[in-house]
């Protein structure tokens, strides 16, 4: 018997939702380079990191710039959460809205520890701001918070 209980449609990848670095172009904060953001920062210290929407484990690896990360499937779109300490999922296991997937953390190309997360919409990236709040906007007669 499953004892995961669905408490969100969607649901916010930390407990709390500090902005370190936004999402588009920025300088980079180890090279001082123009760069593009492909999601955004959010302050986490080795925090239980949060599936957004329900979906499925597209992957879990280890890149130099993202650290490990985690790619979830949601239909045409996914969710990124990078610089992670540890993954609580496996690949292709399926996953609900609000279960805990990860721990954060400072791997990658990382000044310090804290959550990267990206909304990817077919090879396109949104801004994962904008993307939470027309989602919550849309739910919010659904569901309380
Ligand atoms: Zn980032």
């Amino acid at each position: 018997m499953r004892s995961i209980i669905a408490m969100c449609i969607v649901c916010l990848p930390l407990k709390s939702l500090t902005v370190t670095s936004p999402f588009g172009y920025r300088s980079h904060p180890l090279t001082g380079k123009l760069d593009y953001h492909t999601g955004i920062d959010f302050r986490a210290n080795y925090d239980t990191v949060y599936a957004v929407l329900n979906g499925v484990v597209r992957s879990v690896d280890f890149t130099p710039n993202l650290g490990m990360a985690i790619n979830l499937q949601h239909g045409e779109l996914n969710t990124i959460y990078g610089h992670l300490s540890k993954s609580l999922v496996a690949l292709k296991d399926t996953v609900i809205a609000g279960q805990p997937i990860a721990i954060s953390g400072a791997t990658g190309h990382v000044t310090a520890a804290h959550l990267h997360f990206s909304v990817r919409y077919q090879k396109r990236y949104l801004n994962p701001l904008n993307f939470l709040y027309q989602i919550l906007k849309i739910t919010d007669h659904e569901q309380k918070f």
